[in-house]
């Protein structure tokens, strides 16, 4: 079985400053190795300063267009000129605070590697659609959308993130086991695609991660690391979180 190299990424959303960046850094750069890589996804106006300070870079979304008339988006060949490696595609907040349908959140997809950018695709069900037992063709439609405009070989060089709406922000986390269920369909599901791909696939879990659940989390065989909102902004938190990766 291909091994995967755990990783844990910080989510700031709209939030940090440079000031949090520069505190954060050298010891985000003192756990992140040989045993798991740390990424933080920084507002866009802080990618460059990220990257400069030897962290690695994400930023939370790019536009699906590669340049235009459009004014306030974010170019992917831009934030890779800057120094990002990846790009958020379909955060739970943009696709239903920004309406970002599967197929927006799939042309996105397809910028960001184009640009030589790593998409992590955000993938997860509502509470509702949970109740109505949709979880898996929610996330079997999210990633269909991907696999339709590029095949299953689109996914080589992407990272998967589970992260249940109804986890996010609410400090209700997924138990380990529901976690690790959804992981292991997701798998199973790229799978039937195309196995060597699903085994090397990086899933990480997202939805109200702290430095307490964590190891749990990260424990099961399918969970690869974590995208971690809240307690990213937190240093003590972050590493101990990070840590807790570490195989
Ligand atoms: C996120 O922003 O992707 C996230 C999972 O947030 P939180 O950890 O705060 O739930």
């Amino acid at each position: 079985m291909a091994s995967r190299k755990p990783f844990v990424a910080g989510n700031w959303k709209l939030n940090g400053s440079l000031e949090l960046l520069n505190e954060m850094a050298n010891e985000i750069n003192a756990v992140s190795g040989e045993d798991v890589d740390v990424a933080l996804f920084v507002p866009a106006l802080l990618v460059g300063e990220c990257a400069k300070l030897g962290v690695k870079t994400g930023v939370q979304t790019v536009s699906e267009f590669e340049a235009g008339a459009y004014t306030g988006e974010i170019q992917a060949s831009l934030a890779k000129d800057l120094g990002a490696e990846y790009a958020l595609v379909g955060h739970s907040e943009r696709r239903h605070i920004f309406g970002e349908s599967d197929e927006v959140v799939a042309d996105k997809f397809v910028m960001a590697q184009q640009q030589g950018l790593v998409p992590v695709l955000c993938v997860g069900e509502t509470e509702q659609q949970r109740e109505q037992n949709e979880t898996e063709s929610v996330i079997s439609a999210q990633i269909d959308a991907v696999v339709r405009k590029l095949g299953v070989a689109g996914l080589k060089q992407s990272v998967i993130a589970y992260e249940p709406v109804w986890a996010i922000g609410t400090g209700k986390t997924a138990s380990p086991e529901q976690a690790q269920q959804v992981h292991q369909f997701i798998r199973a599901k790229i799978a039937s695609l195309d196995s060597e791909i699903a085994q090397r696939l990086l899933i990480l879990y997202g939805g109200s991660v702290n430095e307490k659940n964590s190891s749990e989390l990260f424990a099961q065989q399918d969970i690869d690391g974590g995208l971690i909102g809240g307690a990213s902004l937190k240093t003590d938190a972050f590493i101990s979180i990070c840590e807790s990766a570490k195989g």
